[in-house]
């Protein structure tokens, strides 16, 4: 025998199973809700017009294939650091970027580095979450503690604020805290602005260590500045040079970045990190050991995402179309909100849905039971998580009404 016989056969990841199964079904009505992929309106992929101007602009230049540097590209690691923290916040000293294999790689490269260096009893994740920060913390850090906060109250279909806050009280110096800066996966709910002050000033007082992963920048609402707002906020009270006070300060931040949704590259896996030391805090050190790491990790990543993301923010006019792509891809998502919304009161469906339109980003948290997403898998060829998880990019004009009519029918 061999120890490879003994180990045990793992579930796929549930997301990726359900589009392989979506796949296998040879149902006309089958609709795809399961995983987090935008769609047009005829729930086809999309290349953003930005991104296919840029691939053409890349084509004419004849490039070559050459490694890139550890920490990646010079240019577009200032592009992106742009992107989030604005022209200005961007430029100070105690923020370092490396480029990174998507947010997925962002997300390991932290873990992988907090771990290591900044050594927490526990990180607090929220509850629920993107499936994969278990499974990224269990693996990049299997001796920290996973606290998981709440997050989400299911009677009022809200944020559960007051659970939050409670929960982290309990954080000593150097936990980390992991947050969704906008379009929280799976809830679509996020904290109010009042409500992220008073998250800073909790993380503050217990000197947390944030780990920001914004993954929908520019698509959950269609505006890249205010998606970033928390981030930017947590750095100008606490990160900035006017912030040097006496008040408690969190023990640092990265932010994760992703660039797979709000510009349609999902498998070109391109991404940074960005490492934020407290002023008058050195980040050199920190950073020399982010990118051993990385070596370690990747050795360098990778080029054409990169190349796409930096032409495009370095360039007015396809900036400008991209600002458009973004709006875009947020209007439609409202847009099938609205719908679905209106066809399952228009024909009397049981229960209260306004939260899909109150809920932002690529999902709906619809308080489907795991009961109920199995009988519309299995009766309705309709596929979407067991948490009542509903990718809303999956629905158009042509399957809305099939989709309402089959809640109706499961909730009955
Ligand atoms: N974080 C969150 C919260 C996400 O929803 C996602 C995408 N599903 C990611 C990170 C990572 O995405 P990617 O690795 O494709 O950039």
């Amino acid at each position: 025998g061999s120890i490879l016989g003994d180990l045990p056969v793992l579930p796929l990841a549930e997301s990726f199973a359900l589009t392989a199964a979506y796949k296998t079904d040879s149902s006309p009505n089958k609709v795809n809700l399961g995983q987090g992929v935008y769609r047009d309106k005829w729930c086809q992929p999309w290349v953003l017009p930005s991104v296919r101007a840029a691939e053409e602009l890349l084509h004419k230049e004849r490039v070559n294939h050459e490694y890139l540097a550890i920490q990646g590209d010079e240019s577009f690691n200032q592009k992106a650091r742009e992107l989030l923290f604005d022209s200005r916040i961007s430029q100070q000293k105690n923020i370092r970027t490396v480029q990174t294999i998507a947010g997925t790689g962002a997300n390991y490269l932290a873990a992988s580095f907090c771990a290591r260096h900044i050594r927490p009893k526990k990180v607090f994740i929220s509850n629920p979450t993107w499936d994969n920060h278990y499974e990224i913390w269990k693996t990049a850090g299997p001796e920290i503690t996973q606290q998981l906060y709440p997050y989400y109250n299911s009677n009022e279909r809200c944020l559960d604020f007051g659970g939050m806050v409670k929960e982290l009280e309990k954080g000593e110096e150097n936990d980390v805290v992991v947050l969704h800066p906008c379009a929280h996966n799976p809830t679509g709910h996020d904290p109010t602005r009042d409500q992220w002050k008073s998250i800073a000033e909790v993380i503050a007082r217990r000197r947390l260590f944030v780990v920001f992963d914004s993954a929908y920048q520019g698509f959950a609402s269609g505006d890249p500045d205010a998606d970033a707002w928390a981030i930017r906020h947590f750095y100008s009270i606490f990160f900035s040079d006017v912030s040097v006070s006496q008040k408690p300060l969190p023990a640092g931040m990265i932010v994760c970045q992703s660039f797979s949704k709000n510009f349609g590259l999902y498998g070109e896996r391109i991404g940074a990190l960005h490492l934020v030391s407290p002023p008058s805090v050195s980040t050199q050190g920190a950073f020399t050991h982010l990118t051993q790491l990385a070596r370690a990790q990747i050795s360098c990543p990778s080029l054409f995402g990169a190349r796409i993301v930096n032409t495009i923010l370095s360039d007015n006019s396809l900036r400008q179309t991209w600002e458009q792509d973004v709006k875009t891809m947020a209007l439609r998502i409202r847009d099938v909100r609205s719908a679905l919304r209106s066809e399952l009161e228009r024909i009397e469906t049981k229960g209260d849905w306004s939260h899909i339109e109150r809920q932002i980003g690529m999902f709906s948290y619809t308080g489907l039971s795991r009961q109920q997403v199995e009988m519309l898998k299995n009766q309705y060829h309709i596929y979407m998580l067991g948490n009542g998880r509903m990718s809303m990019s999956g629905l158009n004009e042509e399957n809305v009404a099939y989709v309402a009519q089959a809640i109706k029918d499961v909730v009955e």
